[in-house]
């Protein structure tokens, strides 16, 4: 069981820099992310877009964000459970709570905060009968650690960036590489195209187009794929592979947080904005864009604001007989948060 002080549900830059805030009030937190990376919205939707109302960047690449989170916040050492999405919560007698994964991962702490964004993105799954039986068993919908795919035959579907830059990774890892799309013309960058068509050339990558996956067999584990092109049974080919990646891409469902009995609105989860972004449950926060309360802004910087004032009444409510005095992170350029010497 994980145990911590604050338990992060989502590492979008809201949960990103929550770590920091509760690390400066010397508080531990743990990080539960369904992506198999940090950096929510901005890794996984606009990793290369510039951001303009960060205060002090006059522009900054989402992606870049993301990485400069993540080295602000290393001083404190928080826990990730990544590619894992929180499915339920149970608060236990003495006030603190336990949430599950979907993979049965179980996280205790004093207090909760929802950072959850748009929802935990949900892979579009292709339509295929047999589909549940070989998920985790062959099936994947995110590439999570590409060494497991080392020498096996991949099979990945998909007309986007993702389908594209992983086939063209897993080209040098896996055994045999076969990409399916069912059009000719594919969405992702134009470079990562013509990668591609260099790999298929080279006999690096099987490309087969306009097609589509409409079968999957194996007893046990995935052992192949019925692969059928131009929508004509008669050109159904059988292909052997240990897996298939289907990348259609990702969509946000607020998903189980919306049965854990908080107040919902809009698919929103509705907080005190009047002190600390605390929901109908006390000890449960909802901070950045999961939350809803007047005069709202789905902003970076509002996420940030909203993580501040939420970890000081985090600190009251895990030590409601301690007083803290607001220090700012230097004082006079002497010290670092950290303790280090400025
Ligand atoms: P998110 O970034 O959405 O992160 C939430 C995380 O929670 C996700 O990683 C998700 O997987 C995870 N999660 C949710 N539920 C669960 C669960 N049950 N279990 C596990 N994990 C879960 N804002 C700006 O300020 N400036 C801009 O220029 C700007 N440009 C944008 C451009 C685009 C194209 C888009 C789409 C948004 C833009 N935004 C911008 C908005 C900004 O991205 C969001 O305000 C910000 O990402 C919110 O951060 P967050 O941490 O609250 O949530």
């Amino acid at each position: 069981m994980v145990q911590t002080d604050i338990l992060i549900i989502g590492a979008g830059p809201t949960g990103l820099f929550t770590v920091f805030e509760a690390g400066l009030l010397k508080l531990k937190c743990h990080i539960i992310d369904a992506l198999p990376q940090a950096g929510g919205q901005c890794s996984e939707l606009y990793p290369k877009k510039p951001i303009y109302d960060i205060p002090g960047f006059p522009e900054v690449l989402a992606g870049d964000l993301v990485s400069n989170l993540m080295q602000q916040i290393a001083p404190f050492q928080p826990g990730f459970t990544l590619g894992e999405r929180a499915d339920s919560i149970e608060k236990l007698e003495d006030g603190t709570f336990i949430v599950t994964t979907n993979k049965g991962t179980k996280h205790q702490a004093p207090v909760v905060a929802i950072a959850g964004g748009l929802g935990s993105f949900e892979p579009r799954k292709p339509i295929l009968d047999n589909l549940s039986k070989f998920e985790d068993n062959g099936v994947a919908y995110m590439i999570k650690d590409p060494e497991v795919y080392r020498d096996k035959k991949v099979l990945i579907a998909g007309g986007g960036d993702s389908a594209l830059d992983w086939s063209i990774f897993l080209a040098d890892i896996a055994k045999e590489v076969t990409l399916v799309h069912r059009r000719n013309e594919f969405r992702g960058a134009l470079d990562s195209v013509e990668k591609v068509q260099e790999l298929k050339d080279k006999g690096k990558i099987n490309l087969i187009t306009p097609a589509e996956v409409v079968g999957l067999e194996g007893k046990d584990a995935l052992e192949a794929v019925i692969v059928r092109k131009n929508n004509n049974p008669k050109e159904d080919q059988k292909i052997i592979v240990d897996n298939f990646i289907p990348l259609f891409g990702l969509s946000p469902k607020l998903g189980p947080i919306a049965k854990w009995g908080l107040e919902i609105e809009k698919n929103a989860i509705k907080v005190d904005n009047t002190l600390d972004y605390q929901t109908n449950i006390p000890g449960i926060y909802a901070i950045g864009d999961v939350n809803t309360y007047p005069g709202k802004l789905k902003l970076i910087l509002c996420g940030f604001h909203e993580a501040t004032l939420m970890c000081q009444s985090a600190y009251q409510r895990i030590f409601p007989d301690k007083k803290y005095v607001m220090k700012y992170t230097t004082v006079g350029g002497v010290t670092g948060f950290d303790g280090s010497k400025k």
